[in-house]
C-alpha cells in the first residue's frame, strides 16, 4: 500500500551530499555537527523508512514483535529529525553567541513525548498497533504532524525573538525558508499520506540549509584550504568558556610592500604553500589564516608556542617556491594564553588582533609573550578607542584653553585649544593617548574637524579681544594636512561661525612637512585664506632649521624638553637658536614653563610668550573665562 519506489533517488542524494560535505575541511562548530546529525538522521528515515514500509507491505513475513521494533525505529528517527531542523535553526540563529543557553531541555520535551508513544505502542496502541492484519494507526498518530508544526513553530518564534541579533538578514531569510518548506511537506503529508514525500521536502531544506548556512567555502580563505577569520572567530566564541587552549599568531613582515614587489598571484600562492605546510605540521583544526599575512594556530593545552614558532620561522629561513618566483619572507610572531586574566570575549578578539601588530613591531626574533600585563594594555587600548568612537559620533570631543603669556607685558595674550574626551566615568583621558589611535585610524580627521568648530564658536561666543586673547592655536595633525579638502573644511567653520580667520594659529609640526611637495601647496593655499601657521615641539625628535626658512610661520614653540633641559643645564644651544629664529622673523613660544625661575630664564634668552603650568593648566572654557578676567 505505500508508495516508497521514488524515495531511493532522496537516499542516494543524501548519501552522496554526506559524502562530499565530508571529503572538505570543516571546522569543528556546533552548527556544522548539528548540520551533519541531520544529515544522518535523515538518511536513517529514509532506511527505516523503506525497511518498515516493505515490512508492512508483506506483514505476513514477519513477527508481530519485528514489526513493531522497525516502525518503532521509523518513527524515532522521524521524530529525531523534526527536532533537528529545530535544532539547526537554533545554531543557525546563535551563530554571534548571544543567545543564553536556557530552555534546550526544554525544547526537547515534544520530541521525548512523542517517543514515549512510540515505546509504549505495544501496550496502550495509542500511536500504532499492529495486529494479524498488519499496521494500523492509532488515535494519537496525528503527532507525527503535530510534532513537526511545533518544532516549525518554535523555529519562527526563536527567529523572531532574536530577530535584532541575527547579523546577517540573509540568513534569516533562509532559516524561514527551510522552515517554510518542511511546513510545505508536512502539509503534502497530511494530504498525502501514501506517497512518503515529507523526504523530498526534507533534501530541499537541507539543500537551503547547505547553501545558506554549511558551505565549507564559507568558512575557508581564498582558494585555499587554510580556515579564514570567520571561522577562527566562531571557532573561539564557541570554545572560548573553555579557555583551555595556547594561541600563536604571526605575521609576515613588510606584506603589502612584499605582495606589490612579487606581485598578488605569486603572493597567494607563497599563502597556500604556507597553509600546506602548517596543516601537514599542525593539523586541520587548528589553522587559520586572517588576511594580510597573518596567520593563527590554536593549540590545547600541551601546545608549546615557543618550540612550534622555532620550527615554522625555520622553514622561512628557505624560501616559497611559487609559480616559477621564490617569496623570501619574514615573520614575527606572538603567543597568547587566554587562561589567566578573565576578559570578555569580544576583548579577547581584539588582544589577539592586536598581537599582529605587536608581532610585527617586535624588534628581533622572539617570541612576544602576551602575558596578563600586555593583555590589559591591549584591552585598556580598546577601551580608549571605544571612547574615542563615541566621542566623534556624539559630536563629545571637547577643548580646554590653556593661556599664553606675553613675556613683554606679562598679560594673557592667546591660548592653546587642547582636545579630551572622556571616559564612561566621565574621566578625563589625555590627548597622548587617543590622538595617536586617532591618526592611526583615520578619525583624526573627524576629531581635528569638531575641535575646530569649538573652537570657531568660542570665538563667536565671547568677545575675545576683550578677554584680552589675540588669538587661538588649534593643533593640526600631519594627516589633517593630507587631506586635500582641508582648506575648504576650514573655511566652511569660519562663514558658519562668522569669525575672522586670522585669530585662528594652526600648530603643525616638523613631521607634516616631511612630504615637501604636499605641504607647500597646503600651506599656499590655507595662508591664501588668511590662516596663521605656528610651529609646535621644536627640538623635540629631529628638527631641521635650515627647512624653516621659507616657511611663513609666525611663531615657533620651543618643545618643553629642550626648555626643561635649557633650564637645568643652561647650555648655549638654545640662546642661540632662539636668536636664529629671531633674525629668521619668527617669534618664539617657550612650553611647558613650571615655574618664575623658568620663566625668567626664558624671557633672558628672548623668548617672546611663555605656556605652562605655572600660569595654568589646561582649562575648561568657563574656567577659561574666568582666568581671562581675573587677569585682565
Ligand atoms: P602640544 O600641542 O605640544 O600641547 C602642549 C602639551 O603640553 C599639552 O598636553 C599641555 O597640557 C602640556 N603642558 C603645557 N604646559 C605644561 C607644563 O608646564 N608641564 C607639563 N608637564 N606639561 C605641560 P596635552 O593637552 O596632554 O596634549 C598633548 C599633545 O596632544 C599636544 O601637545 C598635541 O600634540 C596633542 N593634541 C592635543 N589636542 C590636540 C588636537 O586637538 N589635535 C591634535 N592633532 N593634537 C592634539
Ligand atoms: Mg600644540
Ligand atoms: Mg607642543
Amino acid at each position: 500500500m505505500w508508495n516508497y519506489d521514488h524515495i531511493f533517488h532522496s537516499l542516494l542524494i543524501l548519501v552522496l551530499f554526506l559524502c562530499f560535505y565530508m571529503n572538505l575541511p570543516r571546522i569543528s562548530l556546533k552548527i556544522n555537527k548539528t548540520f551533519v546529525n541531520l544529515i544522518i538522521v535523515c538518511c536513517g528515515v529514509i532506511i527505516s523508512d523503506i525497511l518498515s514500509s516493505y515490512a508492512d507491505n508483506n506483514n505476513m513475513d514477519f513477527s508481530i514483535a519485528s514489526l513493531y521494533l522497525v516502525n518503532g525505529l521509523f518513527f524515532v528517527l522521524y521524530f529525531l529529525r523534526g527536532y533537528l531542523f529545530f535544532d539547526f535553526s537554533v545554531c543557525a540563529i546563535n551563530q554571534d553567541g548571544k543567545i543564553v543557553k536556557t530552555g534546550k531541555w526544554l525544547s526537547r520535551i515534544p520530541f521525548l513525548i512523542c517517543c514515549g508513544f512510540v515505546v509504549t505502542a505495544p501496550l496502550n496502541h495509542l500511536f500504532f498497533y499492529i495486529d494479524e492484519m498488519g499496521y494500523h494507526r492509532g488515535s494519537f498518530y496525528s503527532l507525527t504532524f503535530i510534532e513537526m508544526f511545533v518544532y516549525i513553530a518554535l523555529s519562527y518564534i526563536v527567529c523572531l525573538a532574536h530577530n535584532s541579533s541575527i547579523s546577517r538578514n540573509r540568513d534569516l531569510n533562509s532559516i524561514y525558508w527551510y522552515n517554510f518548506i518542511l511546513f510545505l511537506g508536512s502539509v503534502f503529508r497530511v494530504l498525502f499520506p501514501y506517497y512518503l514525500l515529507m523526504d523530498t521536502f526534507c533534501i530541499m531544506a537541507i539543500i537551503v540549509i547547505y547553501l545558506s548556512f554549511e558551505n565549507p567555502d564559507f568558512y575557508l580563505e581564498g582558494h585555499t584550504w587554510i580556515f579564514n577569520s570567520k571561522a577562527l572567530r566562531s571557532y573561539l566564541r564557541e570554545n572560548y568558556s573553555k579557555r583551555n587552549f595556547k594561541v600563536l599568531t604571526f605575521i609576515i613582515h613588510n606584506y603589502r610592500e612584499i605582495k606589490e614587489l612579487y606581485g598578488a598571484p605569486q603572493m597567494d600562492e607563497g599563502i597556500r604553500l604556507i597553509g600546506d605546510f602548517l596543516r601537514n605540521a599542525y593539523g586541520n583544526q587548528t589553522v587559520f589564516y586572517c588576511r594580510s599575512g597573518r596567520f593563527v594556530i590554536l593549540g590545547d593545552a600541551a601546545f608549546d608556542c615557543a618550540a612550534a614558532y622555532e620550527y615554522i620561522s625555520d622553514r622561512f629561513t628557505r624560501p616559497w617556491i611559487a609559480e616559477n618566483t621564490e617569496l623570501y619572507l619574514d615573520i614575527g610572531a606572538a603567543q597568547l594564553k587566554f587562561g589567566g586574566m578573565p576578559i570578555p570575549f569580544e576583548e579577547a578578539m581584539n588582544v589577539l588582533m592586536t598581537s599582529f601588530e605587536v608581532a610585527d613591531n617586535a624588534v628581533g626574533k622572539d617570541i612576544v609573550v602576551v602575558d596578563d600585563e600586555l593583555m590589559k594594555k591591549f584591552c585598556e587600548q580598546t577601551d580608549i578607542k571605544r571612547n574615542l568612537e563615541y566621542a566623534i559620533e556624539h559630536n563629545n570631543v571637547e577643548i580646554f584653553l590653556q593661556p599664553i603669556i606675553s613675556c613683554e607685558s606679562g598679560k594673557l595674550v592667546g591660548a592653546e585649544a587642547l582636545s579630551r574626551i572622556r571616559n564612561k566615568e566621565g574621566k578625563i583621558i589625555p590627548p597622548n593617548l587617543f590622538i595617536p589611535i586617532a591618526e592611526k585610524n583615520g578619525r583624526i580627521n573627524e576629531l581635528g574637524e569638531q575641535v575646530f568648530a569649538k573652537v570657531c564658536r568660542f570665538i563667536r561666543d565671547n568677545d575675545i579681544e576683550k578677554l584680552g586673547l589675540s588669538w587661538i592655536n588649534v593643533n593640526l595633525s600631519p594627516i589633517q594636512l593630507m587631506n586635500n579638502n582641508l582648506v575648504d573644511l576650514l573655511g566652511e567653520y569660519i562663514s558658519k561661525y562668522d569669525i575672522n580667520p586670522e585669530v585662528i594659529h594652526l600648530e603643525i609640526t616638523e613631521e607634516a612637512m616631511v612630504d615637501e611637495h604636499l605641504w607647500e601647496s597646503q600651506i599656499e593655499i590655507i595662508t591664501g585664506k588668511n590662516f596663521k601657521f605656528v610651529l609646535d615641539d621644536y627640538g623635540k625628535g629631529y628638527s631641521n632649521m635650515s627647512r624653516l626658512k621659507k616657511c611663513p610661520f609666525v611663531n615657533v614653540k620651543l618643545d618643553m624638553s629642550i626648555v626643561w633641559d635649557y633650564c637645568k643645564y643652561n647650555d648655549e644651544l638654545l640662546p642661540d637658536m632662539v636668536s636664529s629664529f629671531r633674525k629668521m622673523g619668527f617669534e618664539i613660544t617657550a612650553e611647558g614653563i613650571e615655574n618664575q625661575e623658568m620663566a625668567d630664564k626664558m624671557k633672558d634668552i628672548g623668548v617672546n610668550y611663555l605656556q605652562g603650568y605655572y600660569y595654568s593648566k589646561p582649562l575648561q572654557c568657563e574656567e577659561f573665562i574666568s582666568f581671562c578676567k581675573s587677569n585682565l
